[in-house]
Order: structure tokens, then sequence, then C-alpha cells
């Protein structure tokens, strides 16, 4: 095990050097009000990385993805973009039943991707409707271009979201939940279309609550329960006790 961690700590620490680590983020705190939802949290994402962030309902990965997006203030700790800027993020938030109502066609919503880029502009310019079509051939919804986002199913619409968050980003995804009630087939597609991506060069982090895939497909998981339960590589995660019992409940 401690053979494991100082493994661990020399090949991140390497990669530091190497000015591999995107964002590194330091003992960061975020509350609501009084009540602290992410307290304390230290980990990195390096380029390449597929992490997986796990942890119970209300253990604060959201609130996490927020506050590395910028979307939501940090009470203390650093969070330091070493070769990323926020705004360069690719982000496909966890859906609400409201957001699945979206009056708009599939290309605005893709579009839409592009606006974090535009500052004060209203208009677009034709390289971003060019890679608004180009996103939408890759995830395989062109063909949906001129429908209503609100008419679509839920993979569709997911796969709308993805390719929009993909406007925004040529490095790094954050997705959260994004396989949250689709069916088994289509989740299945879904994470292909994601790992495809992350072997493509894009840095994924995504939130989920599927254990067995997040080992399956991501290379690093941060196990969160308001505090960082565990952090490192898969095979490492493996060995642990949190995962041991995750896996059990759910085979029970
Ligand atoms: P997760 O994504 O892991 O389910 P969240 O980050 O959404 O967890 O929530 C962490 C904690 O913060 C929970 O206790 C939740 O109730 C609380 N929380 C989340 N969003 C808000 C909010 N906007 N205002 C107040 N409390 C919130
Ligand atoms: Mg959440």
């Amino acid at each position: 095990m401690l053979v494991n961690a100082l493994n661990t700590a020399n090949e991140r620490w390497i990669k530091y050097m190497e000015n591999e680590i995107l964002i590194s983020c330091k003992n960061v705190t975020i509350n609501y009000d009084k009540k602290v939802a992410v307290e304390d949290v230290s980990f990195d994402i390096c380029k390449g990385d597929y992490l997986c962030i796990v942890g119970e309902n209300g253990s604060g990965k959201s609130t996490l993805m927020k506050g590395l997006l910028g979307l939501i203030k940090i009470n203390s700790g650093e969070i330091d973009y070493r070769l990323i800027k926020k705004q360069e993020i690719g982000y496909l938030p966890q859906q609400t039943v409201v957001q699945r109502d979206f009056p708009a066609s599939v290309y605005e919503v893709v579009l839409s991707g592009c606006l974090n880029q535009n500052g004060f502009r209203p208009f677009f310019s034709h390289k971003q409707k060019e890679k608004a079509y180009k996103n939408m051939e890759l995830l395989g919804i062109k063909d949906l271009s001129k429908k209503s986002y609100r008419d679509l199913s839920g993979g569709q619409q997911q796969r709308v979201l993805l390719a929009r968050a993909l406007c925004a980003t040529r490095s790094l995804l954050i997705l959260d939940e994004p396989v949250t009630g689709l069916d088994p087939v289509v989740t299945a597609e879904m994470y292909t279309i994601i790992k495809h991506l992350n072997s493509h060069g894009i840095t994924v982090i995504m939130v989920s609550h599927d254990i067995p895939s997040a080992v399956k497909y991501g290379t690093r998981i941060l196990h969160m329960g308001r505090k960082v339960q565990f952090f490192g590589t898969v095979e490492e995660y493996k060995d642990t006790d949190i995962y041991l019992r995750m896996i059990g409940e759910e085979e029970q």
C-alpha cells in the first residue's frame, strides 16, 4: 500500500515538473451559508486523465465542479488553473426537469456552447458555426439540428449537451451525471463516446454514481464524502475498503 502511494506521489511529481497538470485544487472548502458542502479538498487533474468523481448523493460532487468552473465562490483554499482558463472548460451540467423543456433548436443549444468565448460580442463567427456543425456530426445528431430540443429523447438530449460542451473546449470536459436517467443501451453508447473523446486527447472529469462504470472507463477516482475519501488511480481504488463496501452494497 505504502509503496503504491509513494509511486503515485512520485508520478504526480514528475507530471508537475513536466507541466502536465491542468488544474490543481488545494484545500478547497465551499459553504452554502453556514453549511459546509465541500471540505478541505485537494486533488489535481493532469492532461489525458479520465477522472471519475463518485460518492453518495449530497457528498459535494456538483458543488466542487461548480467551484472549479468558477460558478460559485470557494470559501477557502486555492484553485490553480495551470494550463487552462475557467472559460475554456466544456461543461455538461447535472440535468433538472426544467432544463429538459428548454425551448430552442438543437443547433441553437449546441452553438450556445461557444458563448463563453465571445465576451460581449452578440454574434457568432463563421468558425464557431462550423465548430457547432462539426460537433453535431461527431455525435451523430446533425440530422436533428432543426428539431426542438425539448422534443428529443433523453439520450439525444445528452448528446446535444455533450456537443455543446465540446464547443466550449479543446481540452477539458466536465460532465455531471451524464448518463443518469438513460436506458442501458443509450448509457453504453454515451460511455463509448466519452471514452473515444478521451482517447483522442480530451481530458475528462465525470461525476457519476455508477461505480462499476467509473472503474471500467476511468483512469483516476476521486471519492467524495464532503471531504476526500479517496483520490488516486483506479487500480489503487480497487484495493480500498470503501470500494469493496460500495460494490458489496450493489451486489446485495
Ligand atoms: P452531489 O452532487 O454530490 O449530490 P451537491 O454538491 O449537489 O452534492 O450538494 C452537497 C450539499 O450541499 C448537499 O447537502 C446539498 O443539499 C447542499 N446544496 C447543494 N446545492 C445547494 C444550494 N444551492 N443551496 C444550499 N445547499 C445546497
Ligand atoms: Mg450532483
